[in-house]
């Protein structure tokens, strides 16, 4: 299989180099990986800078692709933060640059870290959580660049454990996904979930189910490492889920473009 979301000391909160994913890809029988190391321009946190020396990155990956290119495929991505205000930045950002695979995620509400808890200060649980669908479904709306929306329920992290209630969201988590659906993009199951103590991937089954209810077709699979141990972490549990979600087939990108397996 594919691990579509995987992060290397490009990224600031991650400390392990490239090569040190490659063996352990292999020996898992990943056919593949993409790398997505972080770009979260204007990230709302002075301790952290998540920012990307697009050269150094790129001609890295580029070697490792030729050094492995019989044993594992090496795809170029990032995980690109999405917020309301960067739109123009965003559109910056990408001129001249390709990629393999860009996935959206929402690391922020309202301009505040969902990381720190910075976007529940100063209110209730419910508006903080709704500061965050609001940002998503403008970014979904108006960016173009993301080919994916990353970890679409991973708010339920960064609230009190079992308050956030999908259900009570789900106005909100169908605009995001007709939006998606509309514009060609997709989302990804993202398995981290189940490493952060929480009873289901990212997002939960009901929202992969009604995104494929509204026609949509397009789902990686990502691990979310910061570590090679996680690779491919519960990659058979995700593809039965989503069978049982009634998808087919799961999705990579090559120079942008998906291609799709069958589960
Ligand atoms: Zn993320
Ligand atoms: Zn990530």
């Amino acid at each position: 299989m594919f691990d579509f979301h995987v992060h290397t000391h490009y990224s600031n909160d991650c400390t392990f180099d490239m090569d040190s994913y490659i063996h352990p890809a292999i020996k898992k029988g990943l056919k593949g990986i993409c790398f997505t190391d972080h770009v979260d321009i204007e990230y709302p946190s002075s301790s952290i800078e998540f920012e990307l020396d697009y050269a150094k990155y790129t001609n890295e990956i580029k070697r490792l692709k030729d050094k492995y290119s019989n044993k594992l495929e090496i795809f170029t991505g990032i995980e690109f933060g999405m917020q309301p205000h960067i739109l123009e930045a965003d559109e910056v950002f990408f001129q001249n640059k390709s990629f393999d695979y860009i996935l959206g995620s929402i690391h922020t509400a309202n301009k505040k870290e969902l990381y720190g808890g910075d976007f529940l200060l100063g209110q209730s649980e419910h508006d903080s959580i709704l500061n965050y669908f609001n940002d998503m479904i403008f970014c979904v709306n108006h960016f173009n660049s993301y080919h994916n929306l990353g970890h679409l329920d991973a708010i339920s992290r960064y609230v009190s454990s079992g308050s956030f209630k999908s259900a009570m969201y789900m106005e909100f988590i169908e605009e995001v996904l007709r939006i998606i659906v509309q514009k060609g993009k997709g989302i990804e199951l993202n398995t981290s979930g189940k490493r952060y103590s929480l009873p289901h991937f990212h997002p939960e089954p009901s929202i992969i189910k009604l995104y494929k209810q509204l026609g949509g077709e397009i789902v990686t699979l990502g691990s979310d490492s910061h570590s090679p141990s996680t690779l491919g972490f519960g990659f058979d549990e995700a593809a039965a889920t989503l069978q049982s979600c009634g998808l087919k087939y799961y999705t990579i990108y090559k120079g942008g473009k998906p291609e799709f397996i069958k589960l």
